[in-house]
């Protein structure tokens, strides 16, 4: 395993959209590895590929439960709203006060190569959404309503 380089503020990769992943590859099972250890290395709620360079559609988050990896992953439901703080491993200056469902259930494939839906409310709905626009060239600052305070929880 190793830590991977995150990639910051505006780096173009940000901005592109990734693509399915098709198989599960050793080369996927170490970007995993690897993304799960810089999420960890820099105290980060989530981390997705193309964050470290890699435009392929997977995430991994971690509340505080043990890391969740999401692949090629869909949210199939959606509901109620919550304004929060957000911020972004790749934005380190940047916060503000985002509008996220309160609960959703997403689809997605483990490393396993395992289908799977997941629940997710709070802090972990709102961390999959923020992955998932990472997938999509998409960042927080795009949908943020409000400037806000200094957050400790990256994503
Ligand atoms: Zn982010």
């Amino acid at each position: 395993m190793a830590i991977r380089q995150i990639r910051i503020d505006d780096d173009p990769i940000l901005r592109k959209k990734s693509r399915v992943i098709d198989e599960i590859t050793d080369r996927i099972r170490d970007l995993n590895a690897d993304m799960i250890e810089t999420m960890n290395e820099a105290d980060g709620v989530g981390l997705a590929a193309p964050q470290v360079g890699i435009l392929k559609r997977m995430a991994v988050i971690d509340v505080g439960e043990g890391p969740i990896t999401l692949i090629n992953p869909k949210i199939l439901e959606q509901d109620g709203q919550a304004l929060d703080e957000e911020a972004c491993l790749s934005l380190p200056e940047q916060s503000g006060l985002v509008r996220r469902p309160k609960h959703l259930i997403v689809e997605a494939t483990d490393i396993e190569g395992n289908q799977f839906k997941m629940e997710a409310e709070d802090l972990l709905a709102r961390a999959v959404c923020h992955e998932l626009d990472h997938l999509d060239g998409v960042l927080f600052i795009d949908r943020v309503e409000e400037p806000g305070e200094e957050s400790d929880e990256e994503v």
